[in-house]
């Protein structure tokens, strides 16, 4: 995995954030090297796609876990900030799971098949203007066309990562019947993007997203109508464990780059690194790492060896916290990898890059995926919550 990151992405990355475009031939070199699959699998792989995908590091597909999740998310990290993480690989990681848990024949055997062998990327599409952290809130809607043959959907989704590049879009929509549904949506008449300029990652490809009576198959519906939220909502957990594995390497990332600087930087005739101020900054940065790579481990091995069930009930609100945690974390180190590296650490490409992209990608860290306020609020009731259900057991005994 390393070598596929140190020889596809990191010498193009610099120009990809600047052309706010990543190739279509990469998301394919993913697929052929074995990326893709193994990333919309997260912590296993399920039998029918073993031997189906290829997986980097030759792992037996049966034996891939939680750690080599890690391992890919980590590495990808090397190249300094999320932006073309994301950009690449986020709409799989997000999507897919869904995709296969719930879709009909056709999304598995075409859409999910274009997805994996890199023929199409494919974006989630919640967020709208009116509507972010609260979902319920969502305006788009589904209707029913007069000839029952498929779905009409009118609305706007906006800040969909992968958007831009994106030929499908897994979007939840209003359904006048009640609830959400879940619709996987082709680029078609009346589904346009514009890109949407953020402070980072603008390799991210970042999109608007307007859809104008675009019409849906029914085939094309996830799982049962009025359930869509549900099915998003059951992968979100393991969207704050990846955000946390970015956010654990971009601040390796920021630690190595200073510490580098810091060593071979002079200044009033001694090494940077020879100013105690600058040693206990690298010390601070050190032990909030450190500490933040010992609890997603122990928090990966716990969801390893809990049943499904458990995972949900004991572990959410964990991992919510977590997933707070290593943004706080994150702003705290790069704050103090750019004081040290002084003007390179603000200045795009040359030896600052990685920080300098960090600096700007670390509220891509803490905003989206469940904001560190929402997230720190769930953990503190899902906690609440296994308190009450651990009396309620108790009291069974
Ligand atoms: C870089 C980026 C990428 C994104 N990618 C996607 C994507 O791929 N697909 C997609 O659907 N969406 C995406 N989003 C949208 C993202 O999920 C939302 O930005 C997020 O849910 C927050 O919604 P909001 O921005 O509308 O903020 P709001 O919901 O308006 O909240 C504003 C602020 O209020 C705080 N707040 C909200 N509720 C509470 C509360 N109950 N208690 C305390 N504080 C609260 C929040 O922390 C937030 O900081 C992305 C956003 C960004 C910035």
């Amino acid at each position: 995995m390393r070598e596929w990151v140190e020889q596809k992405l990191i010498p193009h990355v610099s120009e990809w954030e600047q052309t706010a475009s990543i190739p279509d031939g990469v998301y394919k070199e993913a697929a052929t090297a074995g990326v893709l699959m193994p990333v919309a699998s997260g912590a296993s792989i399920i039998p029918e796609w073993r031997g189906k995908y290829p997986v980097i590091g030759n792992v037996n597909p049966a034996e891939w876990d939680g750690f080599h999740d890690l391992i890919l998310h980590d590495e990808f990290g090397r190249v300094g900030g999320v932006g073309v993480e994301n950009g690449l690989l986020g709409g799989t990681t997000l999507c897919t799971p869904a995709l296969q848990a719930h879709g009909t024949d056709k999304i598995k055997n075409v859409v999910i098949d274009e997805i994996l062998s890199g023929r199409a990327r494919v974006a989630l599409a919640v967020t709208e203007p009116n509507a972010g952290s609260d979902v319920q809130g969502l305006e788009t809607e589904a209707q029913m066309s007069s000839d029952g043959q498929f779905f009409i959907v009118n609305g706007q989704k906006k800040w969909i990562t992968g958007g831009m590049y994106a030929t499908y879009f897994m979007t939840l929509v209003r359904d006048p019947s009640g609830g959400f549904t879940l619709l996987i949506i082709k680029r078609s008449e009346g589904l346009t993007t514009r890109h949407i300029v953020m402070s980072g990652s603008n390799a991210a490809g970042t999109a608007f997203v307007d859809l104008d009576d675009v019409q849906v198959p029914l085939d094309m519906v996830v799982g049962e109508r009025g359930k869509g939220l549900q099915y998003v909502m059951a992968n979100f957990n393991h969207e704050r464990l990846f955000i946390g594995m970015q956010s654990l390497r971009c601040a390796r990332v920021c630690l190595e780059d200073s510490i580098d600087y810091a060593i071979n930087r002079e200044v009033f005739g001694r090494k940077l690194v020879e100013q105690p101020v600058i040693r206990f900054k690298i010390a601070n940065m050190s032990r909030q790492t450190e500490a933040l790579q010992a609890w997603l481990e122990t928090l990966i091995f716990q969801l390893e060896h809990l049943q499904p069930q458990e995972r949900i009930f004991l572990l959410a609100g964990t991992t919510a916290q977590l997933k707070a945690h290593s943004g706080i974390v994150l702003e705290n180190v790069v704050r103090e990898a750019v004081q040290i590296l002084g003007g390179i650490g603000l200045t795009r490409g040359g030896r600052g890059e990685r920080v300098e992209r960090i600096w700007r990608d670390v509220k891509a860290i803490t905003v989206p995926g469940g904001s560190e306020e929402v997230m720190l609020d769930l953990s503190a009731r899902r906690a609440l919550k296994v308190h009450e259900g651990m009396k309620a057991m108790k009291s069974h005994l």
